[in-house]
């Protein structure tokens, strides 16, 4: 292709369009973490976290990707040989189990589809047999981002409520903070782990943890080894607006900005706009006949689509050739799914036309793939939008 012109496409289900408000809100000069300036932003974006995550508990924010963030969730709740019950809702709540694993904790691994969220059913059926309370902790992935599916965690809460359980509840919204309705405090959630990269628009580098009063007391008594990840001295420097070691000080400029943002279009408006995208995107799929991984309309997910290929049918060159012709990005497939779908990124910073864009370079990459389908999905989502 050479040179290009005009602007990359770059619609995969995170790192996602970071926006120009953000960029310029980084591009400015580091200043002394230790010194006033700094301590005002910090204690701004933790009262700011703290609404998009809707909570009125502690916040920690890591210099990380959201890995980092997962691993502080286990090891600051957790001690050696504890059960964790987690459920195989696609590639990233395995890649969590496998560091569970690793950290030495016993994981109970429901076993899944890839194609359903955690049923919440299945939740109180494993809790109701746990009369020992071996389990410490319930681990749930709540947008699953290899697949598009997002698990009800309200009702899985219920269902822990419902049996009188005491294990801690831990949720993965890596993809779905600031994109589809998240409530920690109100669903009783203890820790949240986030990052920066997706729904929040910011490039990738900072990992969060939403932290309520029962993991804080579990911290206390939580043997797993922990430094780097320890909640303590975060949370005790940050009252004073400072970190216990350097924070990444230019993406926390970006990320004041980015709640500004959030704030101003309002967080409903902002989960009513991802939830209509998808809707359109799911239109597009259905009218060029191609199925959609996620099964159940409850558990779709709002953030990203993914789509299946007719069998056979490889994805990744769909992918390539949509890169080279039309210099868009779209998710590959992961794990088991590799080569077998492609994934659509519709979350963060993100309007009706430049879904219009994306869905057209969807459209017109299968026709240059070669791949079956009917044409019209463009046209459909088009319908769509300009109707609601
Ligand atoms: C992206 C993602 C991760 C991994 O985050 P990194 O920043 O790559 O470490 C974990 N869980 C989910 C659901 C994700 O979408």
């Amino acid at each position: 292709m050479g040179d290009k012109s005009g602007r990359h496409f770059l619609q995969i289900p995170g790192p996602t369009n970071v926006p120009e408000r953000i960029l310029r809100a980084m591009s400015r000069p580091t200043i002394d973490h230790r010194g006033p300036e700094f301590a005002r932003i910090a204690r701004e974006v933790i009262e700011g976290l703290q609404q998009v995550f809707q909570t009125t508990g502690a916040i920690v924010i890591y210099p990380s990707s959201g890995t980092g963030a997962w691993e502080a969730a286990l090891v600051n709740t957790l001690s050696p040989g504890d059960t964790v019950l987690m459920f195989e809702t696609g590639h990233f709540a395995t890649l969590w189990r496998n560091m569970a694993v690793r950290l030495g904790l016993q994981v109970d691994f429901v076993p899944g589809d890839w194609r359903h969220g955690v049923d919440p059913a299945v939740v109180e059926s494993k809790l109701a047999e746990d009369r020992g309370h071996a389990i410490k902790a319930v681990a749930v992935v709540h947008n699953e981002t290899s697949t598009g599916v997002a698990s009800r965690i309200a009702g899985v809460r219920r269902r822990m409520d419902q049996v009188g359980h005491p294990a801690l509840l831990l949720v993965d919204t890596i993809s779905s903070l600031a994109s589809i309705e998240y409530r920690h405090d109100e669903w009783g959630v203890d820790v949240t782990v986030g990052c920066s990269q997706k729904g929040l628009m910011l490039p990738p580098g900072l990992g969060l943890n939403a932290i309520s009063e029962k993991a804080l007391v579990a911290a206390n008594t939580a043997r797993l080894a922990r430094s780097y990840w320890d909640w303590e001295p975060m949370i005790k420097d940050n009252k004073a607006g400072f970190f216990p070691y350097t924070p990444a000080t230019n993406l926390l400029y970006g990320l004041r900005e980015a709640i500004h943002m959030l704030l101003e279009e309002g967080l409903d408006n902002v989960f009513a706009r991802h939830t209509r995208h998808a809707e359109a995107t799911r239109r597009a799929a259905k009218a060029w006949g191609l199925e959609v991984v996620c099964l159940d309309p409850e558990e779709y997910s709002s953030s990203l689509t993914a789509v299946m290929l007719p069998g056979g049918q490889d994805a990744d060159a769909l992918r390539q050739v949509i890169l080279e012709r039309f210099d868009m990005s779209l998710g590959t497939g992961l794990g088991k799914l590799k080569g077998k779908i492609f994934r659509i990124g519709h979350l963060g910073d993100f309007n009706d036309l430049m879904l219009a864009g994306t869905l057209s370079g969807v459209e017109m990459g299968l026709a240059l793939a070669g791949i079956p389908f009917t044409r019209g999905g463009v046209a459909a989502a088009l319908d769509y939008l300009s109707g609601t």
